[in-house]
């Protein structure tokens, strides 16, 4: 559940006979296997009352704790690192820390969430989880990393971007939550690439211009024929090799995957709603948090979406929070109108 690497991908490289990638076969059936448990959240807001006024607590720094699983499968696993330790030395351990503290900065920052739960809430991670395990995963209470084969996955922690997309399911699930099966998950899946992507363009500063617009860039090894495991700006072109086969996603409705597997293509179908973020945010230019992800953020937030929203219900969410946060007829409403027709998710009225 909530697992950065999709199933088919680990199918398919588990079911691989090729010599050389022999142990990351091995470590994908591995990562298939092992259980992982999931501990739906318990939210808890700090709410007082002061002087006749109801006061939210919420801290402005993150509150981060780093565990080691060594290499085992139990959580949480021994603590390694906390708010003021510094650096390990552990690379995978320091990476957690800082991906963690790069996505509570996008939320903060870009949008006044502090933290998944909206209260400050400890951001926890355990990292080498497992042997060879091929898979960074949230749980619903913490981010769970393994440290790859090293055949074709190194660890999960080099990309801040996947450390992002975890997390933000977490921020889904605070904000109402969207069924992880079909439209739904696909969108929830999406909603999770693009806080991802966002969390590392904020990280670095970039413009819709400048950004990779990858998720997990950095997380296949050099033998791997990819960029990374999904492109927003190209869905469909992330990778293309001959033991992971090619990125399955679609960019258009027209090539739509229908499909049992992966809960109905969450991992696949998400690259619909992926490239109409990509489209908005590149129509309005900047920095993609300030406008397109504001109206990503408010739709998430406050646009009213049932936990079964498909595409077109989502599109109409965000249209109506780019006209409520911009005004009817701005930039930002018709930039969200444009891109939803140029993935085919709406029709064009000006075309009937
Ligand atoms: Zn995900």
């Amino acid at each position: 559940m909530h697992a950065i690497i999709p199933p088919y991908l680990l199918a398919r490289l588990a079911a691989s006979s090729e010599p050389h990638v022999a142990r990351a076969a091995e470590a994908a059936r591995q990562t298939l296997a092992a259980p992982r448990v999931y501990r739906p959240t318990r939210a808890s807001i700090d709410l007082s009352v002061e002087g006749g006024a109801l006061v939210l607590e919420a801290s402005p720094a993150p509150d981060r704790v780093i565990s080691d699983a060594q290499h085992r499968e139990q959580l949480p696993g021994v603590r390694a690192r906390g708010e003021d330790d510094p650096a390990t030395g552990d690379a995978a351990v320091d990476e957690a820390f800082d991906g963690l503290g790069a996505t509570f900065a996008l939320f903060w920052e870009a949008f006044g969430r502090s933290s998944i739960d909206g209260a400050g809430g400890t951001l926890e991670a355990t990292v080498h989880y497992g042997e060879d395990y091929d898979n960074a995963f949230w749980n619903g209470e913490r981010m769970v990393f393994g440290d790859g084969d090293g055949e074709v996955f190194t660890g999960f922690t080099r990309s801040v971007s996947v450390i992002g997309h975890e997390l933000t399911h977490g921020v889904v699930e605070h904000a109402g939550g969207l069924q992880y099966v079909g439209q739904s998950g696909a969108l929830n899946e999406s909603i999770a690439d693009v806080f991802g992507a966002l969390t590392e363009q904020h990280l670095r500063g970039q413009t819709a211009a400048e950004a990779s617009w990858l998720i997990g860039a950095g997380i296949f090894t050099d033998a791997v024929q990819g960029d990374a495991l999904r492109s927003l700006s190209a869905p469909g072109t992330a990778y293309d090799d001959d033991v992971l086969g090619r990125d399955p996603q679609p960019a258009h409705m027209r090539d739509y995957v229908h499909t049992s597997a992966d809960n109905g293509g969450v991992h696949i179908n998400s690259g619909i709603p992926n490239k109409a973020f990509h489209l908005v945010a590149t129509a309005l230019g900047g920095h993609a948090w300030e406008r397109a992800g504001r109206i990503w953020y408010l739709t998430l937030t406050t646009g009213g979406l049932s936990d079964t929203a498909d595409f077109a219900e989502f599109a109409a969410a965000t249209h109506a929070a780019a006209t409520r946060e911009y005004g009817e007829g701005s930039e930002e409403a018709a930039a969200v109108h444009a891109a939803w027709v140029g993935v085919g998710v709406i029709e064009d009225a000006a075309q009937r």
